[in-house]
């Protein structure tokens, strides 16, 4: 058998600039606004599981979603909860009203664990504890001790906290900033960095280290010539934990579904949650307009727009000669 392959590769000049703008006025660009969140859907509102106040525990060493690991090295991981640092022994309190399910220890956890159930399918997990407080069955209202923190298996002294909603596996794991309150100033911000004629986009997306609350960057593209939506792309923090969290490997992959995520190096000191996405395989053919935008828990979205040009690889189908069929026609 003889294969004869075809493939044309368009590649010419990337035609026209990245022009880095914002969505005008009234669209959905929501730079000032500035609420109070007060426990997510529930009511009364939660508290912070060490000040067992309203106001956020800081500094945050990790924020959910993926990341760079400090304690490896700063290899990228998805990381399922907050990291609070703390020094060991401090006294850890019930973000709300709950009936303990794990306290200490559990074959699931390697680590010393406390589990509180809150009711509608809502749990807190309290991770690295140096010793519980509480048994298994009691009730706990908010704000009440439940456990003294202690360290990871790296040294570092801090609180994991987690909130699991619809379940109590991992892969149920959400954004704790859903239910704890914190005033939201809606200062995350996106960045379209570049635009690849190889059909990629980066865009950067930041949100100041008090307020980790970004959830999901969506990306669109139109072909400029028609204003048609040729391509559609969402990345969202929490769906790809739940889609992934069955094989922890795989979640660990840092480009999945043609979406690569590169996080930045992030600890207690830094300033800014920096994470650039590279969104690769797009469909369209010339110039296109992209339009990103990062969307927080609370689903405030800031956007950005810019064009570009893309040039889709186009290949033509194989073409199969059969030295048995050669002949006949
Ligand atoms: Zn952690």
């Amino acid at each position: 058998m003889i294969f004869i392959g075809l493939r044309l590769c368009c590649c010419s000049l990337l035609i026209g600039a990245v022009l880095l703008s914002s969505l005008p006025a009234g669209s959905m660009m929501s730079e000032s606004r500035e609420h109070t969140i007060e426990g997510g859907n529930q009511s009364p509102s939660f508290v912070w599981p060490i000040s067992g106040t309203t106001t956020p525990d800081l500094p945050q060493s990790s924020a959910y979603g993926p990341r760079l690991q400090a304690g490896r090295q700063f290899a990228y991981d998805y990381h399922q909860g907050l990291d609070l640092p703390t020094p060991i022994s401090t006294t850890l309190v019930a973000v709300m009203t709950g009936t303990v399910r794990i306290a200490g220890s559990h074959p699931r956890y390697s680590d010393g664990v406390v589990q509180l159930d809150h009711g509608n399918d809502l749990y807190s997990n309290y991770l690295h504890i140096q010793a519980s407080l509480v048994i298994t069955g009691q009730l706990v209202g908010i704000g009440e001790p439940v456990a003294l923190s202690g360290s990871s298996a790296s040294g570092f002294p801090h609180l994991h906290f987690e909130i699991r909603q619809g379940g109590t596996s991992r892969a149920h794991a959400i954004n704790p900033l859903r239910y704890l309150p914190y005033t939201d100033t809606v200062s995350h911000t996106i960045s379209i960095t570049d635009i690849l004629p190889t059909n990629a986009v980066w865009v950067q997306v930041s949100a100041p280290a008090y307020e980790l609350d970004i959830n999901r960057v969506t990306l669109v593209v139109r072909e400029l010539a028609t204003n048609r939506v040729v391509d559609q792309r969402v990345l969202d923090y929490e769906e790809r934990n739940r889609m992934y969290n069955g094989d922890p490997d795989l979640l660990d992959i840092p480009d999945l579904d043609d979406i690569l995520i590169q996080p930045h190096r992030f600890t207690s000191s830094s300033d800014l949650y920096v994470v650039d996405v590279n969104f690769h395989d797009l469909a369209g053919v010339g110039p296109v307009e992209i339009e990103a935008c990062a969307v927080d828990v609370h689903e405030n979205a800031v956007c950005s727009r810019a064009s570009g040009t893309f040039y889709q690889r186009i290949y033509l189908p194989t073409i199969l000669v059969s030295p048995s069929s050669a002949g006949e026609l």
